[in-house]
């Protein structure tokens, strides 16, 4: 197409769109995307919209020698700014004086689906972000900014945007050919959105929820299933297309399915196979009664081994269509590395939180679980107790015994205590040979019974070490939260301390109380 000729008619096209008709529709259209061929990323404009002014000359001066840039301070601003210009990317600060950035981002997609968002956000909310994702954001980038980050990102954005524009050509183009090859770009285009969709969210249920979502509107399927078993995960995750799947509902439809070999948070399932072809007679959620259902399995493969599988469940009059299955297979090797990356962050995340030597909860954990344990005794008007334990002249092991042994005594005392706590009770390794131990909704006195219990569970016998006894004893110094005297978290752990250290000061092998100073 030739580009002066595009210019000329470009500022009319409106009127150009109302007077013809279908066909001449999509070659307009199609001339449209044709400029966007000859379009290269310095021909994209960018919208900065952001109340800072600091941070709006920041990000413009950055982006200027690249890219045409304008700014603007609010969303009202904005909005008039995306009626004159056509946007190709736009950056929008999520708390703005008059609207959310929320807001921007969904006008942008409603003027122009393809129009890129980044969202910049001074606070992270897993709600907004959410509601981001769903609403088609490109990327999300947290305050303050790194230059060096922003500026890929914004790269990243210009190359889908001009990415869109050429594919969309493509497929006006491609507008008479046969309609299972049009279906089968279609296809291919909405597996881009979807995995760039994915890519967004690193949480494992809204991985999951995405994915299956996507299974039961594209192929129309009532319920799909993903089981896992990999890092020693092993979880289903179901969702019907209407109502919601229970976990009895689930137990009863894989027992009615002979679904054997996949049981809820089990270990040791090898085999996630179903036996046998399946007639199910319950009901699932708020949707009626299925009769009859067939399913499709289809395993998840990362490169050679299988993470887990989707099992897809259609009515049993829908035929099969092969189509279908096509799709199935292509979606699954896209979403079974993204499970698999989902899987591996979480697992890094819980191995942030627990103590490599021992496996239990380490200082971070520990401060966080306080943290949680005093909002929730506010909340609930009730006590909890925190207990601090620490091993006694435990410089001697070490020298006497020698570091391996040190480890083993620290092993053994989280095994001991780990006996005797309670569920919901957290221990957790405070320091080197320092544990904490918080009991929720517990009193003094209860808590002072299982300090007790800790000194004697200890020092009653020894650990039995290369056919030699070692005996050790601990200290302990115990603190009460009472939320009608609200404490800071530091407050109290000083209190528990500060009681150790008297248990030392008295002789060691004792637990002494925290009294309150504030
Ligand atoms: P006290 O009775 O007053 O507590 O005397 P202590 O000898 O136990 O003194 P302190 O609590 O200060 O000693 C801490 C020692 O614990 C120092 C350090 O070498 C040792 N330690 C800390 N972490 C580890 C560990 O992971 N393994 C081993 N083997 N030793 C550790
Ligand atoms: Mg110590
Ligand atoms: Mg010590």
């Amino acid at each position: 197409m030739d580009l002066p000729f595009f210019q000329i008619i470009y500022p009319d096209t409106t009127k150009y769109i109302n007077g013809l008709l279908y066909r001449s529709c999509i070659e307009l259209f199609s001339m449209v995307m044709e400029n966007s061929l000859y379009k290269t990323p310095s021909d994209c404009q960018i919208l900065i919209v952001d109340d800072e002014e600091l941070t709006c000359n920041m990000l413009r001066d950055s982006l200027e020698t690249a890219y045409k840039v304008w700014t603007c301070d609010t969303g009202k601003k904005a909005f008039e700014l995306m009626d004159e210009v056509d946007f190709d990317l736009i950056v929008t600060d999520l708390k703005l004086p008059d609207i959310s950035g929320l807001e921007v981002l969904s006008y942008a997609k409603g003027k122009d689906e393809f129009t890129e968002v980044i969202v910049v956000t001074g606070y992270a909310s897993v709600d907004s972000a959410t509601l981001a994702i769903n609403l088609g954001v490109y990327s999300y980038l947290e305050k303050p900014l790194s230059i060096t980050d922003f500026l890929i990102q914004v790269q990243k954005a210009i190359a889908s945007r001009l990415f869109h524009l050429k594919s969309i050509r493509l497929m006006h183009r491609f507008d008479d050919i046969a309609p299972d090859e049009k279906d089968h770009l279609n296809d291919i285009t909405s597996l881009y959105y979807f995995t760039r969709k994915l890519m967004l969210s690193l949480e494992i249920p809204e991985i999951m929820r995405i994915t299956l979502e996507e299974v039961n509107n594209k192929i129309g399927s009532v319920l799909s299933v993903i089981s896992v078993n990999l890092l020693g995960f092993n979880e289903i995750y179901a969702m019907p297309s209407t109502g919601s799947v229970t976990p009895t509902d689930l137990e009863n439809i894989f027992k009615d399915l002979d679904f054997k070999s996949i049981s809820f948070n089990q270990k040791n399932d090898s085999d996630n196979v179903l036996k046998s072809s399946i007639t199910y007679k319950g009901k699932i959620g708020k949707t009626p009664p299925l009769t009859s259902l067939r399913y499709e399995n289809i395993p998840l493969v990362v490169t050679d081994h299988v993470i887990g599988s989707l099992i897809v469940f259609f009515e049993k009059d829908v035929i099969n269509n092969s189509g279908h299955t096509q799709f199935l297979y292509v979606f699954t090797s896209m979403v079974s590395s993204i499970i698999e990356h989902g899987y591996s962050a979480l697992q890094a995340r819980q191995q942030a939180k627990t103590d490599s030597l021992t496996g239990i909860a380490n200082h971070r954990m520990f401060q966080e679980s306080l943290e949680r344990e005093i909002s929730r005794a506010n909340r609930k008007k009730t006590t909890f107790g925190l207990i601090l334990i620490d091993i006694d002249n435990f410089k001697k092991v070490n020298d006497t015994w020698g570091h391996l042994v040190g480890d083993a005594v620290i092993i053994d005392l989280t095994r001991r205590v780990g006996n005797i706590i309670r569920v919901q009770d957290t221990l957790a390794r405070y320091g080197g040979e320092e544990f904490g131990i918080i009991l929720p909704e517990t009193d003094l006195h209860g808590t002072e019974i299982l300090a007790n219990r800790v000194l004697h569970e200890v020092s009653c016998r020894p650990l039995l070490f290369s056919q030699q006894e070692l005996f050790y004893t601990v200290s302990l110094g115990v603190a009460i939260y009472d939320n009608g005297t609200p404490l800071q978290k530091d407050q109290l752990i000083s209190i528990a301390d500060d009681a150790l250290y008297a248990s030392k000061r008295h002789g060691k092998n004792q637990v002494s109380i925290g009294a309150v100073t504030v």
